[in-house]
């Protein structure tokens, strides 16, 4: 095909997700109207849009491409797998590349959260481990303990139970979410500190919890639902020792604590997991998804802790059957694609790539605060933003703050580099292999948009 058919051919792409997809993000009032950029592949770190230009994946697609684009060993297990055993069902059969990936899943995983449920991503992950807290209560004969308790901010996924979960308030107007089991803490976003110190923000945040637990009685509580950073709802990194002591307070009242490492597992910061090695606590029960296949193929799934198992199993299981059928769990070419990608970050040490070049990364960042508009940088491991305020003395971004983030989003796309826009947030987390040289292409784009966009809004430079 000559080059200029093989344009028209992509434009045609372009065409048809316009007139006949729904997108999980829609505005509907441009509905069959609006066309997203087309993307025709990748290597790297890197995406190729349809009129050849080259983009820096900044937000490795949706937080999940550790690896990068164009590793010939997930693609070659993966066509290896469809070729010799392509499903097996999970109700009666076992499949190597399943049990062979759990035994190993198990050996990243902290503590003694040996036991992993596979599930199709991350919401159905998070679901599924909410469902667990129900069925383990109901089996240890407390059916009223079956309140989750989440953060405002919070994001934990897009199934019934799961959005009831989140945290962002935006997103609660446009469904009818069943929210009574559901009770939401304050943000533990350190802006919203105030005049307290991080210390006495932190103690209000424990106390507010601890009262909580109290008004609803403690025996009315499964679980406590929490990402080690709130991802989707604006890279919010608690104060230091939130994780810790939110844990002990769970142990004291018998509540399960569900770290939910969607975004912050395999790598991404700096770990294979987050939660006790970057925040100290070893929870009951870890959710995953995205980076475990490096987003070649959906996959998610939960560790649980043995000793939580042991409650409600073995002699003390009481007739009892954990029922959540899923008929894609273990599914063979996926748990495939996973394996390969776990070895492969083995072999490459890709997480400790990504742990020595966080410094690199967050003073990257933090070389931008010289900016006007600029009100804050932070990261953890290879997971950023940069706060974009027209007045950086305000906590949260106005709606006139997130017009001029989304201009800025746009004038960094235009120059070469995706970012995901976030409200008054650019948030950079891009594919784990990316190298200094990179990092620093990434924030002179920003650096040169931010100023172009702040020009244009009249800002002048910091004192
Ligand atoms: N939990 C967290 C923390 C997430 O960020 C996400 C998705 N961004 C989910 C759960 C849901 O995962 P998925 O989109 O794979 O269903």
């Amino acid at each position: 095909m000559a080059l200029n058919d093989a344009a028209k051919a992509v434009g045609a792409v372009g065409a048809a997700m316009r007139d006949h997809v729904l997108l999980p993000a829609q505005e509907m009032a441009k509905l069959g109207k609006a066309a997203q950029p087309v993307l025709t592949h990748a290597e790297g770190i890197y995406v190729y849009a349809e009129d050849g230009r080259r983009l820096i994946d900044g937000p490795a697609g949706m937080w999940c491409a550790q690896v990068g684009y164009g590793r010939r060993e997930i693609v070659d297990a993966m066509a290896h797998q469809a070729m010799v055993l392509p499903y097996a069902s999970p109700w009666y059969m076992a499949s190597s590349p399943a049990a062979r990936l759990a035994q190993k899943i198990a050996t990243l995983t902290p503590g003694d959260l040996n036991r992993i449920f596979f599930t199709t991503g991350g919401s159905t992950a998070v679901d599924s481990a909410l469902r667990f807290s129900e069925f383990y209560n109901n089996v240890l004969g407390r059916p009223q303990k079956k309140r989750i308790i989440v953060r405002y901010d919070g994001y934990h996924g897009s199934t019934a139970l799961t959005a009831a979960c989140t945290g962002r308030t935006g997103n609660w107007p446009n469904f009818d979410i069943e929210q009574d089991r559901i009770s939401f803490l304050s943000s533990p976003n350190p802006r919203h500190a105030g005049n307290r110190s991080q210390e006495a923000f932190l103690d209000d945040l424990v106390q507010e919890f601890e009262d909580r637990i109290e008004s609803l009685g403690p025996d009315t509580i499964a679980a406590f639902l929490a990402e080690p950073i709130l991802a989707s709802g604006g890279v919010i990194i608690p104060p230091k020792g939130y994780h810790a002591r939110f844990k002990a307070i769970c142990e004291k009242h018998d509540i399960l604590y569900i770290s939910d490492e969607v975004v912050t597992g395999f790598g991404r910061c700096g770990e294979w997991f987050a939660s006790e090695k970057v925040f100290g606590v070893v929870p009951d029960i870890i959710t995953f998804a995205k980076g475990v296949t490096s987003g070649y193929v959906p996959l998610g799934g939960l560790a649980i802790s043995e000793a939580v198992l042991a409650r409600i199993s073995g002699e003390n299981a009481r007739g009892s059957w954990f029922t959540n059928g899923y008929t894609y769990s273990n599914q063979p070419v996926a748990c495939a694609a996973a394996l390969a990608n776990i070895e492969l970050m083995e072999r490459e040490g890709i997480v400790d790539q990504a742990r020595e070049m966080a410094d690199h990364f967050a003073a990257a960042l933090a070389s931008l605060r010289d900016l006007p508009g600029v009100a804050e940088t932070r990261s953890v491991g290879l997971v950023g933003c940069v706060q974009c305020l027209l007045d950086p003395t305000r906590a949260d971004g106005t709606a006139e703050d997130k017009a001029f983030t989304l201009k800025i989003d746009e004038r960094c796309f235009e120059l070469g580099l995706i970012v995901r826009p976030l409200g008054d947030l650019c948030v950079i987390s891009p594919p784990l292999i990316i190298s200094r040289a990179q990092i620093d292409d990434m924030v002179a784009i920003m650096r040169q948009a931010i100023t172009e966009v702040g020009a244009a809004h009249g800002l002048t430079a910091k004192e």
